[in-house]
């Protein structure tokens, strides 16, 4: 397995990420932008639940199809003149892309934005051997600028500013000394500019494909830039790279997933751009690719089939767990050190990647259940993160501390006559010392907490006893100093 993650220094880069003001603002514009906008969109469609049962469902039935549905795709992709290859990991598909480019002679490559070519590490590879990879997607473009990864999986430049992506523009951009870069638009205007001279150079285009769709052969991308639509028809080569697990039996189906994913995604009824590739361009065509071809990763999913993570197979990447995770809310996503952070990148790459190399990815979580509420098809997965938490307590990867906690705690628990007069006294006690102000900037064992946030008191009573009918009675609170 190839998939490079670095997720060892999580709790370093997430006390950073803390640390890092501008970061905080950039992230305080996400909690506020897209999972109000997702809410205000799925308030406006009555049916959305009816909508993530069935998106739900006919992921299901294509993952326990998927041979057949694969098969079909390949068939239709041939039948219409597009080549299918078939990549079992990184390094096979990331040789077929690059045998790809130099059969067509290519020196310059556009990248439409594409997930699963940043786990292959594509770019990378790619220009190793003395190709120029040009992002179109604006956010991918300007961390590409910068040689950084996306921070999300949909608004890869989420965890920047007007003023860092002025600052890179005025590095890169030659010959543009005098640009105003005081707005948004003016950034977006510079970059189009820069942009469209590459559009017209390049020979390769190479995108992802949200769904790629059995019974016709073609794939499907959605931006809101457009860039992918330039991205894949003016160079004379279409390259669609996707995983196996994006296949779709029908147009039907496709259109299904397309309601939901948007509105889940950036809280729009559709994306500005949906567009179908089907096949190379045929003589009647005015314009479009040559040459189409779909390489198909498989790069650790096919063993996720029958397991207990099968579900994960069923993301089609809307960002929306991300958007609504308050981990990921307040450490941005470099802060994981995986290509796909979050909670769904909390599951996923620990399947990719292996667990040693990222057993703290699913601690990341408060499992306050948001991810699995918004997820538009259903996947469950605070439910998965605990299991990978009970696989890596098992394989004893978590650490002495936290299993001797753990251990504490279990021993206590299973004594409720013991465990709940100590639960009490401790209760009370902590109340008392907080004092007034209810709660701790400091406490014993509970750095880790307090050195970003305080720790807040307990109010008193307990939730058991409010279930057994208890009134419930506030903790005293010391007398405040003079
Ligand atoms: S896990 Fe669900 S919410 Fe998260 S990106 Fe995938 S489909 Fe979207």
């Amino acid at each position: 397995m190839s998939f490079q993650v670095h997720s060892q220094d999580f709790i370093a880069r997430s006390r950073d990420a803390l640390a890092d003001a501008p970061l905080q603002s950039a992230l305080g514009k996400l909690r506020m932008g897209l999972s109000v906008r997702r809410r205000e969109a799925v308030a406006a469609l009555p049916e959305f639940e009816a909508l993530r049962e069935e998106a739900a469902a006919l992921r299901d039935y294509t993952l326990a199809t998927l041979d057949r549905q694969l098969e079909t795709f390949e068939a239709q992709v041939r039948a219409r003149g597009g080549e299918v290859h078939w990549a079992p990991d990184a390094a096979s598909a990331r040789a077929i892309i690059l045998e790809l480019c130099q059969r067509y002679g290519a020196k310059k490559v556009l990248k439409g934005k594409s997930m699963v070519t940043e786990e292959l590490e594509l770019n990378e590879h790619l220009e190793a051997h003395g190709l120029r990879c040009v992002e179109t997607d604006l956010g991918e473009y300007i961390v590409q600028l910068r040689r950084e990864r996306p921070s999300h999986i949909v608004a890869p430049a989420i965890h920047l500013r007007k003023e860092d992506v002025a600052e890179s523009f005025a590095a890169h951009h030659v010959g543009r000394e005098h640009a105003d870069r005081s707005t948004a638009e003016a950034l977006m205007a510079e970059a189009r500019e820069e942009l469209r001279a590459h559009f017209l150079s390049a020979e390769v285009g190479i995108t992802g494909a949200n769904f790629a769709i059995a019974e016709t052969g073609s794939t499907v991308i959605v931006t809101n830039e457009g860039n992918g639509d330039l991205t894949q028809s003016l160079p004379k080569v279409h390259i669609a790279v996707t995983g196996i697990e994006k296949v779709v039996p029908t147009l039907e189906d496709a259109s299904t997933l397309l309601r939901v994913l948007a509105r889940s995604a950036t809280g729009q009824e559709a994306s500005v751009y949906t567009t179908f590739s089907t096949g190379p361009r045929r003589p009647e065509d005015p314009d479009g690719p040559e040459a189409y071809h779909v390489v198909l990763v498989d790069n650790g999913r096919s063993a996720m089939l029958g397991t207990e993570f099968e579900a994960m197979l069923r993301c089609i990447r809307c960002g929306a767990c991300l958007n609504h995770c308050p981990v990921y809310g307040q450490v941005g996503g470099h802060a994981y050190g995986s290509v796909y952070p979050g909670p769904m990148g909390a599951v996923l790459t620990p399947q990719l990647a292996g667990l040693d190399d990222t057993v703290h990815l699913p601690t990341a979580s408060t499992f306050c259940g948001a991810c699995e509420a918004v997820c538009p098809v259903k996947i469950p997965l605070p439910s998965l993160l605990r299991r990978w938490r009970q696989r890596a307590y098992d394989a004893r990867l978590d650490g002495d501390r936290a299993r001797w906690l753990l251990r504490l705690w279990a021993f206590f628990a299973a004594r409720p006559r013991l465990y709940h007069p100590l639960l009490s006294a401790a209760t009370m006690m902590l109340g008392w010392l907080a004092g007034p102000g209810g709660s701790f900037r400091r406490l014993l064992g509970g750095k880790a907490w307090t050195e970003s946030r305080n720790f807040p008191a307990p109010e008193g009573g307990s939730f058991l006893a409010g279930l057994q009918g208890e009134e419930f009675a506030p903790t005293p609170r010391k007398a405040p100093s003079r």
